[in-house]
């Protein structure tokens, strides 16, 4: 097996070969047993202490206890006693084609001066590469984009066939009535598409689902007003031609009305929970009995705040970084913050007070937040982690610590947590059977940790190995 170190140095992920580990007398063997471990499952049954897992190439070919799992003869075996072997973490929303900086966001944020939206585009692919290498390092070992421009289906595709990157899948631009033109390039690219009529939604998922698309992507950010039957005859023409197509559709819709009509229309998932209102006892029912997904999206909101208020300040925002793994590009936008010039004659991007009140309530949101995700929790909700990647200060694939300890403030239990970062994020990306669990047949996606992350999600903040496709990387020198 290949064994490899994931160097980061200065932000830039290095994966150096050591080459091909073998026994002694031993050709290099497809077959590796890991040893000793408690193993983890993704569905939330019992852990195994001193366990055995038998790595066939890049397949699970046995997880469990000795007497379960014996080494077969020849294997490659390497020990990890006293470790904590979990499948690699699911990322079920995330965005490739954002930045995790202002400049992403041209629709929200006025630095169209400083930020030339064409400029940032430009690069957005190449940053993107460096994204994947987040994740990885982050123990992420799968990711679904829910919403990018045309390129991001092609670059996810790429990322699949690779061990050095995280299973990929994505929806492309995603569908929405509300598509700010601010986003599209000169060279006619857009990460939206705007919805005009039912007809066009049909055609714009026949687009998508024409340009390779793995799902859907619709997207209502405001409470639909006078707009509602507008909206849900767009909703209905979406849930009908992704029907024909074969293609699951994800919705963002923060507010009940438009949550409650997708839950119904069939949404696969919802990619934010309920938002600035309690989610009623009734909703939540309606969400389990579906069987929809949700991903809960916490500190998406917050960051955004604290990215207004670098921008304000023009000073580098706090990163929680604990195993080292920001990409060197966001670490180069990061340090280029006093450098800034604010537009000529601009209005301030918001004053002390506007941005005071801001925080103020995302202290209030976060608390909604968690009292939604608890009540999504105890009505049986499936709930995936998801970050909301690559929105500002939302670090690609460094983010999920963050994410996942506010899941458990909200009084998730970490043993619970496992299962909605792994095997429901593979569910999340139609992907149960084949990732998210440590059993046989199981692709061979994980992370080994030094401390329990079933007694606190926050063992995740030391890292020792990820493993993509039976590909080992160990974290540090
Ligand atoms: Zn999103």
């Amino acid at each position: 097996m290949k064994s490899k170190n994931l160097f980061v140095l200065g932000g830039l992920a290095v994966f150096v070969s050591l080459g091909v580990l073998s026994m002694s007398g031993a050709q290099s063997s497809a077959t590796t047993a890991l040893v000793g471990a408690h193993l983890i499952r993704g569905d939330g049954s019992p852990s195994v202490s001193d366990g055995v897992l038998v790595l066939e190439g890049e397949t699970i070919a046995c997880a469990g206890t000795r007497a379960e799992c014996p080494v077969p003869e020849g294997a490659e075996v390497l020990d990890y006693s006293g470790r904590y072997i979990m499948p690699g973490l699911v990322d079920a929303h995330v965005h490739f084609s954002q930045t995790a900086w202002i400049d992403g966001r041209p629709d929200v944020m006025y630095l169209y001066e400083n930020y030339p939206y064409s400029a940032v585009f430009e690069g957005l692919s190449e940053d993107a590469e460096g994204y994947l290498a987040s994740y990885l390092c982050s123990g992420v070992t799968a990711a679904l984009d829910v919403g990018g421009f045309a390129w991001s289906i092609g670059f996810a595709e790429r990322a699949r066939d690779r061990s050095d990157a995280p299973f990929v899948l994505a929806s492309g631009p995603l569908l929405t009535p509300m598509a700010p033109p601010v986003y599209e390039t000169e060279t006619g690219e857009a990460m939206m598409i705007g919805l005009g009529s039912p007809d066009e939604a049909r055609a714009a998922v026949r687009q998508i689902a024409g340009a390779g698309a793995s799902l859907v992507k619709l997207a209502f950010s405001t409470p639909p007003g006078e707009r509602e039957a507008e909206w849900i005859a767009l909703l209905h023409a979406v849930a009908d031609e992704s029907h024909v197509q074969g293609l699951p559709f994800v919705v963002h819709a923060p507010e009940p009305i438009m949550a409650e009509a997708s839950v119904r229309a069939g949404a696969h998932m919802l990619v934010h929970n309920v938002e600035g209102v309690p989610v009623t006892a009734e909703l939540a029912v309606l969400i389990a009995e579906h069987g929809t997904i949700v991903t809960p999206t916490i500190h998406a909101m917050p960051n955004w705040s604290r990215a207004m208020r670098a921008a304000i300040n023009l000073t580098s925002p706090d990163v929680d970084d604990p195993n080292g793994c920001l990409d060197q590009a966001t670490k180069a936008r990061l340090e280029g913050i006093s450098e800034i010039v604010k537009p000529e004659g601009a209005p301030p991007i918001m004053n002390e007070q506007q941005i005071a009140f801001m925080e103020a309530r995302d202290q209030v949101a976060i608390g909604l937040s968690q009292a939604n995700l608890r009540a999504l929790y105890d009505a049986g909700v499936t709930i995936a982690l998801g970050t909301d990647a690559g929105n500002p200060l939302t670090w690609h694939g460094v983010g999920v610590i963050a994410e996942l300890e506010a899941m458990q403030q909200a009084g998730i239990p970490a043993r619970d947590l496992i299962t909605m970062a792994t095997l429901n994020g593979a569910r999340a990306m139609g992907g149960a059977d084949e990732f998210g669990d440590l059993a046989s047949g199981m692709r061979a996606d994980l992370v080994i940790l030094a401390a329990d992350p079933t007694t606190d999600i926050s063992a995740l903040r030391s890292i020792e190995g990820v493993m993509r496709r039976g590909e080992l990387f160990r974290m540090g020198g």
